[in-house]
């Protein structure tokens, strides 16, 4: 009577979700103070003051009917146009309005986009794990085939060598993801450079393009001044899945855009593709008052120096503890090594401490926990004496 597919994914929550719910039932019984709740990576530092200072203003000079009303069904001009001069300014390329179509957020540009590329079942996408999990779910909804690339453990970077021997004649196209969710790792220039000159020579090899996706929600949430490349400049066919959710603090209005540049092989057809996906999906006309406001905030982040300040705290003490962490460049996930191989058995020990964290099995990759720091400095302070006997239960 229906898709068993999709029973199957609406009857089973994510670990994510199971565990985020689990805190808000403990916080009932033990208090909310005792309950040190990492799982989940809704952002907590406030949207930027452009955010509410447009909303008033639209609200204030623009006739409602326009406010509420349709947009053209790939996004306002207006607010497309303002989005292409911001990245021509900032990262020196030569996109404009045409270029873009609106979207809900990261997950709908990710749809959208495997939508518009998917022919038929041999199509394959390669992730790199770690990876968002809901990559698995998006690609197999589309009808394309989920191939995943082992993790590289040592620096979080990509396994170039495991990834080569992943593409074949089916490779469609590939996800990545920087700064990483779940790692907090930025891609470096170099690794960006490298990955290009494969997809290149694999692209040549097979005679089709290998369309690489650059899923960014975390781009301008990096620390220490790292470099966060703009992968169009070295990867022509490149399409970005942007959203407005972290960067802008906004999760629940549902906003982002996918950029298609015109060096995009057969970029007309491909951009013709993405509306005809997003047409297809339902997913036409992104919020039009928010449309509004990203036109008058771009550029606009909120404080990130907030959530250096957690990265820096829990970092700090929990590599003092002998916990073993990648150090995060960027996001709001620190990746720490379980105390035993089973990550999820760690995860369900950390419970007994109140402790949520999520084993990073969902992610593809074993053996590690992700603690989500968009949390409030005083519960990280709160948490440590957790953390220590969590730590110290290993060695009784
Ligand atoms: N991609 C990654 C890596 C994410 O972490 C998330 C959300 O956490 C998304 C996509 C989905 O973002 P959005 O809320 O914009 O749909």
């Amino acid at each position: 009577m229906v898709s068993e597919k999709m029973y199957e994914l609406g009857s089973k929550k994510s670990t994510i979700r199971e565990l985020f719910e689990y805190g808000k039932k403990q916080a009932a019984i033990v208090g909310k103070e005792n309950v040190y709740d990492f799982s989940i990576g809704n952002p907590t530092v406030p949207s930027p003051a452009c955010v509410k200072e447009s909303i008033m203003e639209i609200l204030e000079t623009i006739d409602s009917s326009v406010i509420h009303g349709y947009t053209s069904a790939q996004g306002d001009v207006e607010t497309r146009a303002a989005i292409a001069e911001y990245l021509n300014r900032t990262y020196d390329i030569n996109v404009k309005a045409d270029n873009f179509y609106m979207t809900c957020g990261a997950a709908a540009s990710l749809c959208i986009t495997l939508k518009a590329l998917t022919e038929s079942k041999e199509n394959e996408f390669v992730v790199i794990a770690p990876y968002f999990p809901e990559y698995r779910v998006f690609i197999e909804a589309q009808g394309a085939t989920f191939k995943m690339v082992p993790a590289d453990t040592k620096a979080f970077q990509i396994d170039l060598e495991a990834l080569e021997k992943a593409i074949n004649a089916n490779t469609k196209g590939m996800i990545i993801n920087s700064p990483n969710n779940p790692s907090g790792v930025v891609y470096s220039k170099e690794t960006i450079q490298k990955l290009a000159e494969l997809l290149e020579r694999k692209s040549a090899e097979y005679g089709h393009p290998i369309i690489l996706i650059s899923d960014e929600p975390y781009r301008e949430i990096a620390y220490d001044d790292v470099e966060v490349p703009y992968v169009t400049k070295y990867y022509k066919n490149t399409i970005v899945c942007y959203s407005y959710s972290k960067s802008l603090s906004l999760p629940g209005e549902r906003i982002g855009y996918i950029l298609v540049p015109d060096e995009v092989e057969n970029s007309k057809a491909v951009y013709a593709a993405v509306c005809g996906a997003g047409r297809a999906l339902g997913y036409v006309c992104a919020p039009s008052l928010f449309q509004k406001v990203i036109a008058r905030c771009t550029g606009q982040t909120g404080d990130v120096d907030l959530y250096k300040k957690n990265r820096d705290l829990l970092y700090e003490n929990l590599t003092e503890m002998g916990y073993e962490c990648v150090k995060p460049q960027g996001a709001f996930y620190l990746f720490v090594k379980a105390l035993e191989e089973d990550s999820r058995a760690f995860a369900e020990r950390a419970k007994e401490q109140n402790l949520l964290l999520v084993a990073a099995d969902d992610f593809g990759c074993p053996g590690y926990v992700r603690v989500s720091y968009c949390v409030e400095e005083a519960m990280i302070k709160r948490s440590f004496a957790a953390f220590e006997k969590l730590a110290a239960s290993y060695k009784e």
